[in-house]
């Protein structure tokens, strides 16, 4: 076999329909700026946690966003709620209060209150 030094990735297809969309909602009716967010990434790359860890709230709004909530409980414990992501957005989204919703949100989902 002809080694081409990188490998193929793996097909991966999103089910929207299989996925739970409600952080997603939950997170939207309580803070509606998440809607505004355009994955720019910049959250990221100013991110104290991400300095530290392999953090990524780009890549975490995208998840629940999708409806791929399965990891989004402990990912999101590496955020310390610093606010500085919150700073740089260029739209204005409350990245700081999204983070606590989304942590409601799981809260109430364990609960069975949504
Ligand atoms: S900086 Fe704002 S717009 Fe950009 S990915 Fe983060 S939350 Fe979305
Ligand atoms: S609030 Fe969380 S996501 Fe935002 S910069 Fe601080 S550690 Fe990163």
């Amino acid at each position: 076999m002809i080694e081409f030094g990188y490998n193929i990735a793996k097909d991966r297809q999103i089910d929207f329909d299989k996925n739970d969309k409600r952080i997603s909602t939950y997170v939207r009716e309580n803070e509606p700026s998440f809607k505004t967010c355009i994955s720019c990434g910049t959250c990221t790359a100013t991110c104290s946690a991400a300095n530290f860890t392999d953090f990524n709230f780009r890549k975490l709004q995208l998840m629940v966003r999708r409806g791929e909530t399965l990891e989004v409980k402990e990912e999101i414990k590496k955020c310390m709620l610093c606010g500085k992501c919150y700073l740089a957005c260029p739209r204005g989204v409350n990245t700081r209060n999204v983070i606590i919703q989304i942590n409601q949100a799981i809260e109430k989902i364990e609960n069975h209150d949504i």
